[in-house]
């Protein structure tokens, strides 16, 4: 495929195929293996990219296990780790038009979307993370036993982190799972989505510019069955940290569990109620649903994709919604105009297209979008798509769609909407819109989420804890809570009596 030469990306993008990142050096898989990824917005060949298999997993994860053995990271000073990280950082902010185009193309997201949002966001978390390293100190216990003892904690790195991550954000989740590891001083192999696996590499390139040792992170690109497998279950891996969907991470619970007991942390699907009252500012409340749901075309865990709307307000409220809909620009994500760009590949847009037929099926009332846009046949495009008066039992208000497909359902009280907003197997996140500050604090109590946002909506910083109840996973990321996840935690008792 042809990349324009004034892009940035274009030196990167140029050449044979992609290598895996092992050890340090740019290596072939073991197989000779190769796959393509492809540009979303026009169907074409992105780039060729070497396919890890089980024997690249191993290779990695020994060259993981020798760095860490060896201590060449996790015992540098922790201020020259820090600095490491900062500068990780400054690095992506420079080059944030190389990766923001290479997510685009990649991915498919408005490049406004990768500008302004993805790549400041993945540049913030290595330099939040920058300042934990310095402070990663234990604790001293007052023991009552008779005698004297010195109690204390230390936090240790935990080993050789395995981590697998989704195609929907690339670089910001390799950055998520990244920093926090790299703070707490593990050595890392880290399995990008086949989908999306160039910003990955790319991060690969800057780090061992910016002088973090050879074999600390290793980079192995490959199928989920195969390569991801192989690390899920390796005996020589102290830690997984795993996004994607609910079933596969059901697949790395039991892989665990199989092999040694490995620590898992797990960021899984959503089915996310957004819930607008009716003193609700319905302006900001409209614009919050909109957001909600078709930011990055519907492909986020805590997409607000069930839109839980006061009866009296209710028709109002799809009336303004259908009106930003309609206006919403839709093209390749790199058009800078472009509002909606397309989902991520044919398979995806299947999917998606699929539920919208069973939601036709079930008799929810299509009011906007529900097919592919004309004039972008070549790409994998679905317009934005609301149904209305959905039933709580419908599939498409239960399973996961992760893509630009909303359902609208109307509630009369709190009771009411509490009891329907809860009732899902997910509990990532949920947004309350109402001017009753009373209302908004029950609200947020009662609802059954790991995050709740109260008049905003994908509000996400390094310092803000992300993880879900129920089945959207095991544990929290960001924040100090990720420090917990990447570290073992030590406690030294000593007899001075
Ligand atoms: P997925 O579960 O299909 O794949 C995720 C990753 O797991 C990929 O790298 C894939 O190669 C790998 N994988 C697949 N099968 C595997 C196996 N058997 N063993 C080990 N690894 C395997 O998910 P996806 O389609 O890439 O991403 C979409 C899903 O991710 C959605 O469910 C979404 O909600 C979820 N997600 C969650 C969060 C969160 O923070 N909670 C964030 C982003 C995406």
């Amino acid at each position: 495929m042809a990349i324009a030469e004034d892009l940035e990306v274009a030196s990167f993008l140029k050449g044979g195929p992609k290598k895996l990142f092992i050890g340090g050096r740019w290596v072939e898989a073991a197989g000779g293996e190769t796959f393509e990824t492809i540009d979303p917005a026009t169907g074409e060949v992105l780039a060729r990219v070497a396919e890890g298999g089980a024997e690249d997993i191993d290779r990695a994860v020994a060259s993981a296990r020798r760095s860490f053995d060896r201590g060449t990271w996790r015992e540098l000073p922790p201020a020259e780790r820090a600095k490491v990280l900062w500068k990780v950082g400054d690095m992506l902010d420079e080059r944030a038009n190389e990766f923001a185009q290479l997510e685009t193309l990649d991915n498919g997201m408005p490049i406004n979307d990768a500008l302004l949002f993805h790549v400041p966001l993945a540049a913030a978390t290595f330099r939040y993370y920058a300042g934990w390293v310095t402070k990663l100190d234990g604790a001293t216990q007052q023991v009552s036993l008779p005698g004297k003892y010195l109690s204390y904690t230390l936090r240790e790195p935990i080993g050789v982190v395995g981590q697998i991550i989704p195609w929907n954000f690339p670089l910001l989740m390799a950055a998520w799972k990244l920093a926090p590891a790299l703070a707490c001083g593990n050595s890392v192999v880290l399995k990008p989505s086949e989908e999306t696996p160039l910003s990955a590499l790319l991060i690969a390139e800057l780090l061992q510019q910016a002088e973090v040792p050879d074999g600390v992170v290793n980079v192995v690109p490959g199928r989920g069955e195969v390569a991801g497998a192989r690390l899920a279950s390796h005996p020589d891996v102290d830690k997984i940290a795993f996004t994607g969907s609910t079933e596969v991470g059901k697949l790395i619970a039991r892989a665990s569990s199989e092999s040694n007991l490995k620590r898992v942390s797990l960021e899984l699907g959503g089915k996310s109620p957004n819930i607008v009252f009716a003193d609700a500012d319905l302006t900001r409340a409209v614009s919050g649903a909109f957001f909600g749901i078709f930011f990055n075309q519907g492909q986020v865990c805590s997409a607000g994709s069930r839109l839980f709307v006061q009866e009296k307000v209710y028709d109002h409220t799809l009336d303004e919604l259908l009106k930003t809909v309609n206006e919403t620009r839709i093209g390749p994500g790199i058009d800078p105009v472009t509002q909606m760009g397309p989902l991520v590949s044919r398979t995806q847009m299947d999917r998606v297209l699929g539920y919208i037929a069973q939601g036709n099926k079930e008799g929810a009332r299509l009011i906007a979008g529900g097919g592919r846009p004309e004039g972008f046949d070549a790409g994998y495009f679905v317009k934005p798509t609301v149904f209305a008066d959905v039933d709580g039992d419908m599939r498409i208000a239960r399973e996961e769609i992760f893509g630009p497909v909303v359902a609208a359902i109307p509630f009369s009280d709190e009771e009411d909407l509490v009891a329907k907003a809860n009732s899902t197997i997910y509990g990532l996140v949920a947004g309350v819109w109402t001017r009753d500050v009373g209302r908004a604090h029950r609200v947020a109590h009662a609802l059954k989420a790991g995050t709740v946002y109260v008049n905003c909506y994908h509000i996400v910083d390094p310092v803000t804890p992300w993880g879900g109840y129920r089945q959207s996973g095991w544990g929290r990321e960001l924040g100090p809570y990720a420090l917990d996840l990447y570290t073992e935690l030590k406690n030294v008792i000593v007899d001075i009596g």
